[in-house]
């Protein structure tokens, strides 16, 4: 994925929200955003996912324009996971519903196999029945990771998907992000606050202020004190 000159204001407001911003995500890898409140990070993610539209700017997504000037490829079909903070599961339905519903069309026969993959990929076996508030913070988490993986995205992207959890929760669902991104070799980019997360998951770091990259490399070279 890259990004190039990207700028952007929410509407209605005179500040630029992200000003020339530059970035390339090489295929695989996990980036990690960090900055401050209301430096931008979500937004990135918004414009990546398509859930807004850049004043200017161009970004491409496996050699193709997905954003220019002329070109705006919808949400859907960008092929891009999100697991958002509030990207609450839908209470009505079973964990086994929540992933099914993430797959989309798909043959009846394949929604099986893809859905013990996805339970195995998130140690959910044997919780498949159950409704999201009969689970913790955590599972709720992983099941909302498998169902935004359902679909094979190419490109996953989190939100502080960790901040509501306490931080005994927070230290092994991280542990267990880790495992299923690297495992997966999905591309990602995660926003967090914290720079403990960035450590253990990311191959590496960016550091946004004012919707600008202030800093960029690797996660300890970054991150170090
Ligand atoms: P946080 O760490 O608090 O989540 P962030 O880095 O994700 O912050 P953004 O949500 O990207 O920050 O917001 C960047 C700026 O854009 C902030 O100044 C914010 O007030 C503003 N902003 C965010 N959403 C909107 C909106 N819908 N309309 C107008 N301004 C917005
Ligand atoms: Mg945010």
């Amino acid at each position: 994925v890259s990004i190039e000159s990207l700028s952007f204001k929410y509407p209605g407001s005179k500040e630029c929200v992200l000003d020339n911003l530059d970035m390339e995500i090489a295929k695989g890898e996990v980036l990690a955003i960090l900055g401050e409140s209301g430096s931008g990070k979500s937004t990135i993610l918004r414009i990546l996912a398509g859930l807004e539209e850049p004043e200017c700017g161009i970004i491409r997504a496996d050699g193709q324009t997905i954003v220019s000037d002329r070109v705006f490829t919808e949400p859907e079909k960008r092929g891009m996971g999100m697991v958002f903070q509030d990207y609450a599961l839908f209470p009505h339905m079973t964990v086994e519903q929540n992933i099914i519903f993430g797959m989309g069309k798909i043959a009846r026969k394949e929604k099986k196999s893809r859905l013990d993959e996805l339970i195995h990929m998130v140690r959910m076996k044997g919780y498949e029945k159950r409704y999201p508030h009969e689970l913790s913070g955590g599972q709720q988490q992983r099941v909302a990771l498998a169902r935004a993986m359902a679909p094979r995205p190419k490109l996953m992207l989190l939100d502080e998907p960790f901040s509501s959890l306490d931080a005994n929760l927070q230290s092994s669902i991280r542990a267990d992000v880790k495992d299923i991104l690297s495992n997966s070799g999905i591309t990602s980019v995660f926003v967090t606050h914290d720079k403990q997360d960035a450590l253990s998951i990311a191959d590496r770091v960016i550091v946004v202020e004012k919707g600008r990259i202030v800093r960029n490399g690797r996660p300890r070279d970054i991150l170090a004190v």
